[in-house]
């Protein structure tokens, strides 16, 4: 029925196959240690930023073991019964999340490269997305470099380390200087080769990547704090835009990947909004924080008189909490989140991504009838979870509802590692904020304003490419299909 209604919910998404968000976690220690514990725990707490698929390579005795498998982290792991086999002195991992077309097998990380009798030489994990990984795949192809994977950009990232290698006599820090230089995008990536680690992140720096120790010689590299905290590190820093970490037995060392003057910062807010945890710091700021900012300002931005404000679990809370600190109006946990089921964004059809909400979210009825309620959420994409939800308070019978987003209104597509659709199937595109409040049926709707978004990240060095259109790197119309 509604999307007989609002047919413009029903297009499938064109651009699946190059959209990529994941999770990289990586160790290293100069003497074996339980490294499948320490990965297993790592990437359990990466476990948001991709549930699809999972895996990770091991440093024993000088070989490169690796694991990988569909499902979540802990059923991964489930599956290994020797556990001590992948005991060692090193290693790296990856949460895969993908779209459409680009679930096969072949793409699940990480990615290794093999010597002539068979032996993984290097293996890589990678969180992002590459603009020109087509031209380069299809650029080795034609000198004889076989790929693995069908769509996979990360595997573009393996293939020119083994090239650069071989032509700089296996020298791990000139391959990835010259790698990176001919790589456009967004990527963070740890690379596990030659009893090292070495980790680095594109010059703008857009997909986040941090460090920390476990004690003084055992190194840790995760996408958020998070996994970090997890093993029972401590974070020390993020990596720079464009900065390498190489670790070995003796030591670490940075440097810079490319001239300075190509580095800017340009972090993806999204990764405050939505994707990272709250309880993450990112870039040494405060995931949560920022979060319960945003429903400050939306107070300030545009007050109105309600008897209870809900958030939409998990992102939408602390927003919600904020409002609730600046307004004075009660928050309550009315919205009941299944625990147990993934992202509604991880099912392909727009069908079936409907039904998910109702199996996702639930309310309680008797908080709800006859009030007026403020309803956030951490962002609106197509708008299928922000009907549905309206529908259920309607129904629950709702006397007023007032809907707020914590982040402006998505307006175009994330190619630098965010599954947001495609132009058209983004209810902001092209659509006011009036006629969408109708197709949403509230009595209001209010969107965190650009001004407020930067106010509260203290800044403009930040891409915020999915609500202006404006990307850090320069995307032209043939980049970006792998
Ligand atoms: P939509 O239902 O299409 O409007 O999407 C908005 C909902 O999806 C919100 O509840 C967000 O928390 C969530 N969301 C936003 N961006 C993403 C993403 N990239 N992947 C998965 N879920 C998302």
């Amino acid at each position: 029925m509604i999307s007989k209604l609002f047919p413009i919910f029903n297009q499938k998404k064109s651009s699946d196959k190059f959209h990529e968000e994941c999770g990289i976690f990586g160790i290293y220690s100069p003497q074996k240690v339980d490294t499948f514990s320490l990965i297993q725990f790592g990437l359990f707490a990466l476990q948001h930023r991709g549930q699809e698929a999972c895996g990770f390579s091991v440093l024993r005795d000088g070989f490169i073991l690796s694991h990988k498998s569909e499902g979540l982290v802990l059923d991964s792991f489930r599956k290994i019964s020797n556990s001590e086999y992948f005991h060692g002195n090193a290693a790296i991992g990856h949460t895969r999340y993908s779209t459409e077309g680009g679930q096969s097998k072949k793409n699940i990380q990480p990615f290794f490269g093999e010597d002539s009798y068979g032996k993984s030489t290097i293996s890589i994990v990678h969180n992002g997305n590459l603009i020109n990984a087509q031209k380069i795949r299809k650029d080795l192809e034609s000198k004889g470099v076989t790929f693995i994977s069908e769509y996979s950009d990360s595997e573009v990232i393996l293939r020119l380390i083994q090239k650069y290698l071989s032509e700089y006599d296996n020298n791990l820090e000139i391959a990835i200087q010259k790698t990176t230089i001919d790589i456009q995008g967004a990527y963070s990536v740890i690379v596990l080769m030659d009893n090292k680690i070495a980790a680095f992140r594109d010059p703008n720096g857009i997909r986040p990547l941090c460090y920390g120790m476990l004690n003084e010689k055992t190194y840790i590299f995760s996408s958020e704090t998070c996994g970090i905290d997890s093993v029972g590190g401590y974070y020390i820093r993020d990596l720079f835009p464009g900065e390498m970490a190489i670790v070995d037995k003796k030591s670490i060392r940075f440097s810079l990947l490319k001239k300075e003057k190509y580095t800017k910062r340009r972090i993806c807010s999204f990764e405050y909004i939505y994707f990272s945890r709250p309880d993450s710091l990112i870039e040494n700021i405060n995931v949560y924080e920022i979060r319960e900012k945003s429903g400050e300002k939306l107070y300030e931005q545009h007050p109105v008189e309600a008897d209870v404000v809900i958030g939409v679990p998990d992102s939408g809370v602390p927003a919600s909490i904020g409002y609730s600190k600046a307004s004075g109006i009660p928050f309550k946990p009315i919205l009941v989140k299944n625990k147990y089921i993934g992202r509604s964004f991880i099912i392909p059809k727009q069908e079936m991504r409907e039904k998910m909400v109702n199996l996702k979210l639930n309310s309680i009825l008797n908080e709800i009838r006859g009030k007026r309620i403020v309803i956030i959420d951490d962002s609106i994409v197509r708008g299928t979870t922000s009907r549905r939800l309206v529908y259920i308070l309607r129904k629950a019978g709702a006397k007023e509802i007032h809907f707020r987003s914590a982040s402006p209104p998505i307006i175009a597509p994330c190619y630098l590692g965010v599954d947001t659709p495609s132009r058209k199937d983004l209810i902001s595109y092209n659509i006011d904020k009036e006629k969408i409040a109708k197709i949403l049926n509230v009595d209001s709707l209010e969107f965190l304003s650009m001004r407020n978004l930067i106010d509260i990240l203290g800044g403009k060095n930040y891409c915020f490419g999915c609500f202006t259109g404006n990307y850090p790197i320069h995307i032209k119309k043939n980049d970006c299909i792998l």
